[in-house]
């Protein structure tokens, strides 16, 4: 009979990873590592109860010891930090090769989004054990099955262990970019956190949101990680997407491509942001959000 062993740390990514699972085999295992052992998601689960001062992605040597016995023709994982960690762990002890971003699969050959979208890529594991990490709602976690058989799974400590010092829940998001109509993007060009105000002032008069490049929640820490756009962050399609100081990098813009009409202000008239919108103005952060804002 072949067997999946899914790799997950939340209930919806199991959820999901449970239907793709049901796709390639007749038998699926859970394997979850601290948190708690989701029921009704798969045919057994295996949790392992991480220590307070370990994390999630330490427990990839009970991880292979489930690998081993189980001897699963396949293995997914959710695409969060530590099943990400864990399957990466268990490709380089089995030499295995991973496919990342799955979306779909037709038989071996398995759909993949690449680079925020931009294009998809259609690949094939040559490996006996396929590996995959699945992208975030591929699939319908409501369709999920199994039953509430939870095999505990004891934490073997590794040879080279990560020492958790503390952690700290942080306040729920703040923004919410995917149902904006209306998304102001801020970027560098910003010279402090208090003119962000102008750009907050822009998006209250349209009754949109505000969002950002990487830079500004990654480092200056300006704005709340969930907020900024592109190849690593949020993908955006509203209305309208104005990006104000803001360059045009690809990996930003790629999360903004969904945008029916991209406006941009930027001091610079050879910004590439230029040659990437339908409408732009040539000017500073300090005096043109406040006349725009003003004529609207
Ligand atoms: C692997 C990888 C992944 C990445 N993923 C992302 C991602 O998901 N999202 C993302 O955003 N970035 C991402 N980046 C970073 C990306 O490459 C760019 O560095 C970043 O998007 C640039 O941000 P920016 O446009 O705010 O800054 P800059 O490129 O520095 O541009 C600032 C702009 O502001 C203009 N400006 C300056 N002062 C003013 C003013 N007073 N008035 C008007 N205009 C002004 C300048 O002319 C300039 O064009 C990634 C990079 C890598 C390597």
């Amino acid at each position: 009979m072949s067997k999946a062993l899914i790799i997950a740390q939340s209930e919806n990514g199991a959820r999901e990873l449970s239907v793709a699972a049901r796709s390639l085999a007749q038998e699926v295992v859970l394997f979850v590592a601290g948190a708690n052992a989701f029921t009704n998601v798969a045919d057994k689960v295996c949790h392992v109860d991480v220590p307070g001062n370990r994390i999630a992605d330490d427990a990839y040597v009970s991880l292979k010891n489930v690998f081993d016995s189980e001897a699963p023709q396949y293995i997914l994982a959710e695409d969060c930090l530590a099943s990400l960690s864990l399957i990466g762990r268990l490709a380089a002890q089995t030499g295995a090769a991973v496919i990342t971003g799955v979306r779909s699969f037709d038989g071996d050959t398995t759909e993949s989004l690449y680079f925020g979208g931009v294009g998809v890529r259609y690949a094939k594991s040559l490996s006996d054990v396929k590996m995959y990490v699945i992208a975030q709602d591929a699939f319908d976690a409501s369709l999920a099955t199994g039953s509430d058989l939870v095999e505990e799974v004891a934490f073997i400590e590794p040879d080279c262990a990560v020492e958790k010092l503390s952690s700290e829940a942080l306040p729920p998001a703040s923004v919410d970019l995917g149902s904006a109509t209306i998304v102001v993007g801020c970027g560098r060009g910003f010279a402090s956190k208090d003119q962000l105000q102008l750009a907050r002032d822009l998006a209250a008069k349209l009754g949109g949101e505000v969002g950002c490049t990487r830079p500004l929640a990654e480092g200056a820490d300006w704005f709340p990680r969930e907020a900024y756009i592109g190849v690593s962050g949020q993908v955006v399609a509203p209305h309208a997407y104005i990006a104000v100081g803001v360059s045009g990098q690809m990996q930003h813009m790629v999360g903004c491509s969904g945008a029916d009409l991209v406006i941009a202000i930027n001091k610079d008239k050879n910004a590439p942001i230029f040659s990437q919108c339908d409408y732009g103005f040539v000017g500073d952060i300090a005096t043109a959000l406040p006349a725009l804002t003003a004529a609207l």
